[in-house]
């Protein structure tokens, strides 16, 4: 079932999850601050990552490089020149969009890849190409609207002193590809991992956190040689299915998009869309892109620097090529929270909304509930207990009913009650979030019984 994108916003607006940026300011468009669970959900999914694809694989090891790089890498890469969106606005409500964008909204089969601005333009006008908001065809100029984000080093205003917020976190990995590869002493084929903030003067943010323009990626860059006959695009296609599955995102919602060789982007060979069906739409989540030599090749021409392996073999020499998967953490977050939250009714007409999370991802793994003020004490006792090896609350407010309801609404999946049989027979009620279903526990088993819990 499919719930409003505005419904799932006020839920975890409402319960921690996500703030408005800037709110108490009035707010500053398309920002968006992680709350406390929010930020919990997201540090969960990053180290996720970062186990599955550097920690427990044979291939990859990890990087953190800068935000701020020399201003020649982005010459290099080609983002100067190529990283731009052509920009139209619609004369009747002044709506701002990519002229891109609409023609594939609209005419979808239609390739629009060759055309300049000016073509572009006229044929928007000819096909009468309407605007989203207004539905009146009335269309501005087009213009070339650059992405990148520009601001100054230093005290002194010249051109010197310019450099942009990275667009991406791949450039940084590809300008120490030999620092790496050298360091470590590793031998192609190998992945480099890197999680971090990128930024992008995106025309048309929104969406929640599908489209802003600051936002954290993670991505590899994986090095292989060119004759390589293993297929490491299937390779990594099943890697990040495997991880979305583990994640806990439904199947059924994702898709999957192989570009035209037409549209393809200035360093790429091959590229496949991972799509999730989002409230809106369908959306790209996850890039899988064949980026072959480009980026050494033009790093090493940018900055006259070799960035050649030497096989240990062959004691040849050559530029690796490479396999790109990239994904937004933002997104995948959103996507996940789409696919766990749900509303049901119960038996008594009442409803309860709840997300349905892994206890993987949950912020909490498990809630401690006393049901009694006079249990507080003996309650807190056991939680301390747990606090060292689990992910666990105390919530002591409200009645039972009622903390159970929150603690369903922000994904714990078990909540534990301490009661006044407790006292005597040394046992808890373990209740689970998705059947509700309720168990008696002994407390001396507890922490046994809680490892398998979390590990299901
Ligand atoms: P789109 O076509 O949606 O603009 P893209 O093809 O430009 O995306 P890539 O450059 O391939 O995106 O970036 C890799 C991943 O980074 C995307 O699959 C997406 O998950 C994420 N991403 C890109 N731009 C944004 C953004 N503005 N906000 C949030 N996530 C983003």
């Amino acid at each position: 079932m499919k719930y409003k994108i505005d419904d799932i916003i006020q839920h975890l607006k409402m319960f921690g999850f996500f703030f408005q940026g800037s709110e108490i300011y009035g707010g500053l468009s398309n920002t968006w601050d992680y709350g406390p669970l929010g930020v919990e959900l997201k540090r969960l999914i990053k180290d996720l990552w970062w186990t599955t694809f550097v920690t427990r694989n044979e291939y990859n090891v990890g990087l953190d490089s800068s935000i701020l790089l020399n201003p020649k890498v982005w010459e290099a890469s080609g983002h100067v020149n190529n990283f731009s969106d052509p920009l139209t606005d619609c004369n009747g409500c002044k709506s701002r969009y990519r002229a891109d964008q609409l023609i594939e909204e609209q005419k979808p089969d239609f390739d629009y890849s060759k055309l300049s601005n000016e073509q572009l333009k006229e044929y928007i006008d000819k096909e009468k190409i309407i605007c989203p908001s207004c539905k009146k065809a009335n269309f501005g100029e087009i213009r070339e609207f650059d992405l990148l984000f520009q601001t100054q080093i230093g005290v002194i205003r010249d051109k010197k002193s310019e450099v942009y917020l990275r667009p991406e976190t791949a450039q940084g990995i590809f300008i120490n590809f030999k620092n790496i590869q050298r360091s470590m002493r590793l031998k192609v084929p190998f992945g480099v991992c890197q999680i971090g903030k990128s930024f992008r003067n995106e025309i048309t943010p929104g969406n929640f956190i599908f489209r802003t323009r600051e936002f954290e990626q993670m991505e590899i860059e994986f090095f292989y040689k060119p004759n390589d006959k293993t297929d490491w695009f299937q390779i990594w296609k099943l890697e990040i299915i495997n991880f979305l599955e583990n994640l806990g995102i439904n199947l059924e919602n994702i898709s999957y998009l192989e570009h035209d060789e037409k549209k393809l982007s200035h360093y790429s060979k091959k590229t496949l869309d991972i799509e999730y069906n989002f409230p809106f739409g369908i959306g790209e989540l996850w890039g899988l892109t064949s980026r072959t030599d480009f980026d050494l090749k033009r790093h090493q021409e940018y900055s006259k620097k070799s960035l050649e392996y030497l096989d240990p073999k062959t004691n040849k020499k050559y530029l690796p090529y490479v396999i790109e998967p990239s994904v937004g953490v933002d997104r995948l977050i959103f996507a996940l929270l789409c696919d766990a939250y749900s509303v049901q009714k119960l038996k008594n007409n009442e409803e309860r909304t709840l997300l349905k999370l892994k206890p993987i991802v949950a912020p909490y793994q498990f809630a401690i509930l006393p049901l009694s003020k006079q249990l507080n004490a003996n309650a807190m006792e056991l939680w301390k207990k747990l606090l060292p090896k689990f992910r666990c609350t105390f919530d002591t407010s409200g009645n039972i009913g009622k903390r159970y309801r929150r603690q369903d609404a922000i994904g714990t999946p078990f909540c534990i009650t301490f009661d006044f049989d407790s006292l005597n027979d040394k046992k808890v009620t373990i209740r689970d979030r998705d059947s509700m279903n309720q168990e008696r526990i002994s407390i001396v088993s507890l922490k046994e019984t809680l490892k398998k819990l979390v590990n299901n």
